[in-house]
This record gives structure tokens, C-alpha cells and sequence, in this order.
């Protein structure tokens, strides 16, 4: 099976699992740091690459990015950062304009040698922000204030390409004023792409046993909505309008070309403990899983095949149900004739009317697209008119 053009794009991802501590919202696959040696890591990471490489040699290159995320990869140092990059260049190759970008924590910002992670080909920092207030910061767990967030992006700015800042939003208790303000405090650090959460109250974390104890309480979720209109609207009003549900660029240079990948579904590589990975090869559409556990994953990827714990070829109708889902988060939607090709069947055009009908949905030019109000229910629509 081959995807239409335009090409969506072919990246890799890289799962760095460790934290210094683990936040207590966080539902990642991530391990405490401590005594870890990341050399072990290092060194399976590179052994998957190379895995992959030679499983899937009909694959196209090159990369068009590369996405180190986690975790926090940025208690990676320059030469751990560039022996990646060098071992993905190696594989696939590198496109002139590779986008790669590195997941960053304001601290590891503020003491790091930020040439030296340039020098190793990191061109866009996503950094871990999410807050400007010092109360919500210390509720969400985080080892940094919100004076070091704002340091961390002033020195990060002059030095990359493109930056990112992550912010958690619709936290409990947090009002439409305070949210506005620190809304437009981020805006005015001057980062030109923003990646715009509601906290969201994940299984088995700290937080879910804090609810269940009934020592906080969700916000509600009108209470959510009204937020994230409101974020619609200030985003918008500074220029940085959202491209997806919860990303927000200021013009199409800064949007994140590894992050539309995924949601143009194309193809990517997963390497890193419990990372994901599609692959579109003659045998079909690959959805692999690599190994959770670290030690399970090195000892994996010394075996000189992909780490992966398990995989499966997904059919066209599960293909084209994720291109639908993925895509319709993206402001410009999704190609119909696109999804109906992969799916072999048509789109369920009586769901597609009646989602126009609850101004949920807009058909334009072959393209099926969110309306603001679809974007709050962007699951429900996917399944809604799905093939
Ligand atoms: S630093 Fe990020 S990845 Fe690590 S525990 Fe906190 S939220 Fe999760």
C-alpha cells in the first residue's frame, strides 16, 4: 500500500525515559534517573536505529525529523545528542532541512551548553513550561519556577531556530482571569509555537489518587470548554492561531513538521523504550510497540532486530480510520477521497451531513474540517463519519 502525495513525511522518534522526578500528572513511560547509567540506553537506542535500517532498508529517506522526547532527553549532553543524530543520519540520512527537535526542561535550559546541543543538530527546543504562576507550578510537581521558565526561553530564543512552549491549562480552581493572564504572559515571552494542554487527570498517576481521595477536584468540563475557547481567541488575537486542537504556531514555518507526521499520517520510526512507530511497507501498514521496561528494552535491542515488544499490520480500514482521527485534528482536515481510498469504502455520508448540519464539521474543496465548536468533540466526529 502507498500513500498519495503529497508525501506526508518519514521522521524518528527517540524515547528518553528518564526524569529527575516523576510529576505527579504524568502518565508517560517514565523512571526515575537516579543512578541510571545512560550510556546502556545510549548505546541500545543506536542498535535499534541500525535494527531498523537494515529491517526496512526499502524505506524511504531522508528523515524529515527527528523528535527526541520523553521523558526529559534533555538531561542528554551534546555528544550523547549528536551520536544519535549521526546514527540516524547513518541509516536513513538527514534531509538539508531536517527539523530536529529536542524536549527540554527550563532547569537542564538554563545549565545547559546550548551551542554544543546546536552544534549536535538540534534545531527547535520544545520546552517544558507549564506554568508562569510559582503556586501552579509547585501543585503540578515541577522542579522549576516560573522565573527560571522565563529565563529558560529567553536564552533558548536567540539560539534556535524555532522555539516551543509546552503550558498545562483548566487546572482545578483556575480562573478565566488568571488563565488569560498567564495566557498572554507566555505569549509575551515571544516563543513562536505554543502547545496548549488541559490538565487531564491521567489512570494510575499521583493526581488520580489524589481525586479519588477527594483532595482535588477536576474542573468541570463546560468549565474546560469555556477555557479553551478562551484560548482560541487570545491565541488568535497574538497572531499564534491553533493548527491543531491543542498547537498553536505563529505562521507555517514554525509549525512542528515532526508533529505532522503524525497527524497527516505518515511514516515514522519509534526507537526508546515504549515508543510507538507506523511504518508503510509492502507488507502494509506496520504499527509497532517497542519494549516498556529499560532493561527489557536494551536487552531487546541487543539482539540486533527491532526492539520492538510487539507489532501488527494494521488493515486498510484501521489505516484510514487513524489517517480520519489524526487528521481532522489539523486545522485543514483531512483529504475525503484520500481516506476513502486507503479504507477501500466510503465515508458514512449520512454522519457526514448530520456533523455539518450540528456545525461540527465544514466539507470544503475534498477536504473534511473541524469547526471550532467540532474541535471540543474531535473523537466523537472522527467516529462519527468514519468509514
Ligand atoms: S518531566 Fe515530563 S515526562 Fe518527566 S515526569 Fe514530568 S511530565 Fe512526565
Amino acid at each position: 500500500m502507498s500513500l498519495p502525495c503529497p508525501r506526508p513525511g518519514f521522521g524518528l522518534y527517540v524515547h528518553w525515559p528518564y526524569c529527575t522526578r516523576i510529576c505527579p500528572y504524568c502518565d508517560f513511560n517514565v523512571y526515575a534517573a537516579k543512578d541510571r547509567d545512560p550510556a546502556v540506553l545510549l548505546d541500545a537506542v543506536a542498535a535499534d536505529i541500525r535494527a531498523h535500517a537494515q529491517a526496512f532498508r526499502e524505506l524511504e529517506g531522508p528523515l524529515d525529523s527527528v523528535f527526541l522526547g520523553g521523558g526529559t532527553p534533555s538531561l542528554l549532553g551534546p555528544a550523547q545528542i549528536a551520536g544519535i543524530v549521526e546514527t540516524a543520519h547513518a541509516g536513513f540520512g538527514l534531509g538539508p532541512g531536517a527539523e530536529i527537535t529536542l524536549e527540554a526542561n527550563p532547569r537542564d535550559v538554563l545549565r545547559a551548553d546550548l551551542e554544543g546541543w546546536r552544534a549536535a543538530g538540534v534545531t527547535r527546543l520544545s520546552i517544558g513550561v507549564q506554568s508562569l504562576d510559582d503556586a501552579a507550578l509547585a501543585f503540578l510537581g515541577r522542579d522549576h519556577d516560573a522565573a527560571a521558565a522565563r529565563a529558560a526561553v529567553a536564552r533558548a530564543l536567540p539560539r534556535f531556530a524555532s522555539v516551543s512552549i509546552d503550558l498545562i491549562y483548566a487546572r482545578p480552581g483556575q480562573s478565566r482571569e488568571s488563565w488569560a493572564d498567564e495566557l498572554q504572559a507566555a505569549l509575551a515571552l515571544g516563543a513562536p509555537h505554543l502547545s496548549l494542554y488541559e490538565l487531564t487527570i491521567a489512570e494510575r498517576t499521583v493526581f488520580e489518587k489524589r481525586v479519588r481521595r477527594g483532595e482535588i477536584q477536576p474542573m468541570p468540563d463546560d468549565d474546560q470548554a469555556a477555557l479553551y475557547e478562551l484560548t482560541q481567541s487570545i491565541t488568535e488575537r497574538a497572531g499564534l492561531p491553533a493548527y491543531e486542537i491543542s498547537n498553536h504556531a505563529a505562521g507555517p514555518q514554525h509549525r512542528s513538521v515532526h508533529n505532522m507526521i503524525y497527524w497527516q499520517a505518515g511514516d515514522w520510526i519509534g526507537v526508546g523504550p515504549g515508543a510507538h512507530g507506523r511504518l508503510t511497507t509492502g507488507q502494509g501498514r506496520i504499527a509497532s510497540l517497542a519494549h516498556r521496561r529499560p532493561e527489557a528494552y536494551v536487552t531487546a535491542a541487543a539482539s540486533g532486530q527491532p526492539a520492538w515488544a510487539s507489532h501488527e499490520r494494521l488493515s486498510p480500514l484501521d489505516t484510514a480510520r487513524e489517517a480520519l482521527a489524526m487528521g481532522l485534528r489539523v486545522e485543514s482536515g483531512v483529504d475525503t477521497a484520500r481516506i476513502e481510498t486507503l479504507a477501500g469504502r466510503a465515508l458514512d455520508t449520512a454522519a457526514l451531513e448530520d456533523m455539518q448540519a450540528n456545525g461540527l464539521l465544514r466539507l470544503r474543496g475534498g477536504r473534511a474540517s473541524l469547526t471550532p465548536q467540532g474541535r471540543l468533540l474531535a473523537d466523537r466526529v472522527a467516529a462519527e463519519i468514519a468509514p
